[in-house]
């Protein structure tokens, strides 16, 4: 298991492309078995370091615990290394160090209408709550959602998420204990 703190500073560097110092590495044990991966870092990313500290890790924070799930056992990280800019190669090296941390994975969790795309093809909203069970770019099970910071703003929006993460309790307890 890795602190998230500790991986702060093993990370904290400036994006070599672009030279941004607001990059915000992925976080979490390096090697659980399942990958988050957001859109991009949020203000309060930026601030402390870390992924998903903003609305949608508040949220995703608490709907795992309700599982007993600490978020902090899982790899955690952004598409975007820093908050979004114009520069494909900015977000070229997002995209391969995504595909970097999902090798030997196997559970990818996409949360947000970017990464969705990006990875599945297809619009976040015919897929939202969905498990697609196979991709172009992973070889495990792609569990995908909307941000959890706007599936909130309505009641089935937060019914589809706990249910997707039922699911994936499910399917992480089998990996774990089996
Ligand atoms: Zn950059």
């Amino acid at each position: 298991m890795t602190d998230d703190f500790e991986d702060f500073f093993e990370n904290s560097i400036a994006c070599h492309v672009c030279g941004s110092s607001k990059v915000v590495p992925p976080v979490g044990n390096k090697n659980s078995p399942i990958l988050i991966v957001g859109d991009f870092p949020v203000d309060e990313d930026v601030t402390t370091g870390v992924p998903m500290t903003g609305p949608m890790g508040r949220v995703l924070r608490q709907e795992l615990g309700h599982l007993g799930i600490d978020v902090k056992q899982l790899r955690r990280m952004n598409l975007w290394k820093h908050p979004v800019n114009k520069n494909p190669a900015c977000f070229k090296l997002g995209t391969e160090e995504v595909l970097r941390e999902a090798k030997d994975r196997k559970i990818i969790l996409l949360l947000g209408s970017d990464v969705v795309k990006l990875f599945i093809g297809k619009s976040v909203m015919d897929l939202n709550g969905l498990i697609v069970e196979s991709s172009l770019y992973f070889s495990c099970p792609v569990f995908c959602c909307i941000n959890p910071a706007i599936c909130i703003k309505e009641v089935r929006g937060l019914v589809k998420l706990d249910l997707l993460l039922l699911s994936l309790q499910s399917m992480y307890r089998k990996i774990i204990y089996d």
